[in-house]
């Protein structure tokens, strides 16, 4: 996958990472005991746009 380097709303540089946890964690629909998985964002560090969106294991759902 290509990365993103550069934030298409403002320009800024800085492109950080962070997590989805608890809560917001992807569930599979069909699977009522799977842990899901976290989701992985990359987003501006300027003005907080989120450029990226990303499910860490998605092999948890096949
Ligand atoms: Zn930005």
């Amino acid at each position: 996958m290509k990365a993103i380097n550069e934030c298409s709303a403002c320009g800024n540089k800085e492109i950080v990472q962070g997590k989805f946890q608890y809560e917001a964690r992807v569930q599979p629909i069909n699977k009522k005991f799977s842990t899901g998985s976290d989701v992985l964002v990359d987003f501006c560090s300027n003005c907080g746009l989120i450029l990226l969106m990303k499910v860490e294991n998605p092999e948890k759902f096949k």
